[in-house]
């Protein structure tokens, strides 16, 4: 079974013609209110894939914590919710007509998730973070993971540096461009990923696909070929799909398709939780 460690939002979207510039202001479209969070989204797009998969998340005591709580049961995940005196967390989204987005996250109560709320990992095979949670929480769970045998893919999102002490206890990193030139020094995306010292390093490139690194060898993945209207989620989906894959056994080069198929249907739908894809739908293009 996998476990994800992490942030569990609601996100305010609201769809606009371009992305507002600072001091401007934008008449938008349509406004939703969408069930995401790094963390919430990568457990049920692993559960969605195929995974048996828990999700450890704090929560506030406020109306936003059940709407998560049922997103996730619906798609099939155990919620081990932890229970915080801060407020759920919140994204403020805008989605622009070509499809790029920008946000601002009030963590709330991700950032109350402490090293001391981690379950017993017994028969937990993968351990699935990213970086919505206090890095210090980030570290000890890896930690824990390494000495309980569990393997640990880290997903180094939103961007930031990382201390060594963490990536040492990495088994797969999973970064974009910009989260990858943040973690390890190189001038070319090779020289970065081999720079990262993490066994199984990838790096996702959008509309180009994702490119890894496994002991020494390069394996890269074109991205299908799709119409994208929102993006939000589509690094969500792709990492929650590649455990699924890792955890059933699979070797790199079908893992690694396997997932850039998840991101590039998550891009066809919008929404975070709404638009990731289903196990049924990733074997569907797949196949095509
Ligand atoms: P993030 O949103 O975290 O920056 P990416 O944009 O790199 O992540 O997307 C993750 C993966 O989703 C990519 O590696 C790719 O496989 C898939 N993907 C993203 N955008 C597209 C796209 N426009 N067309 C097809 N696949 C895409």
């Amino acid at each position: 079974p996998v476990l994800v460690a992490g942030s569990a939002n609601i996100d305010f979207v609201v769809r606009v013609p371009h992305i507002p510039a600072p001091g401007e202001t934008v008449l938008g479209g349509a406004f939703t209110m969408v069930p995401g969070g790094k963390g919430a989204n990568q457990a049920v797009a692993a559960a969605r894939a195929g995974a048996a998969t828990s999700f450890l998340a704090a929560l506030g005591d406020d109306p936003f914590a059940p709407v998560l709580t049922r997103s996730l049961e619906e798609a099939g995940v155990t919620l081990l919710a932890v229970a915080s005196d801060q407020p759920t967390g919140a994204a403020l989204i805008t989605v622009s007509d070509d499809a790029e987005n920008a946000i601002a996250v009030a963590p709330g109560a991700n950032a109350t998730l402490a090293p001391g709320d981690l379950p017993v990992l017994a028969d937990t095979a993968w351990l699935v973070m990213q970086l919505e949670t206090p890095l210090a929480t980030v570290t000890a769970y890896a930690a824990s993971a390494r000495q309980a045998g569990t393997a640990v893919l880290l997903n180094a999102a939103p961007a930031q540096p990382l201390p060594a002490m963490l990536l040492e206890q990495i088994d797969v990193l999973v970064a974009n461009e910009e989260e990858l030139a943040g973690i390890a020094a190189g001038k070319t995306i090779a020289e970065r990923l081999a720079a990262t010292g993490v066994r199984c390093a990838v790096v996702t490139l959008g509309g180009r696909g994702a490119c890894a690194l496994v002991d020494g060898d390069h394996h890269c993945q074109p991205a299908f070929a799709v119409s994208p209207i929102d993006t939000t989620a589509a690094g969500d989906s792709f990492c929650g799909a590649l455990v699924a894959a890792l955890a059933e056994g699979r070797g790199i080069d079908d893992t690694l398709r396997f997932a850039a198929a998840a991101g590039a249907l998550a891009t066809t739908q919008a929404g975070a939780q709404t638009s990731i894809p289903r196990r049924a739908e990733i074997d569907a293009l797949l196949a095509e």
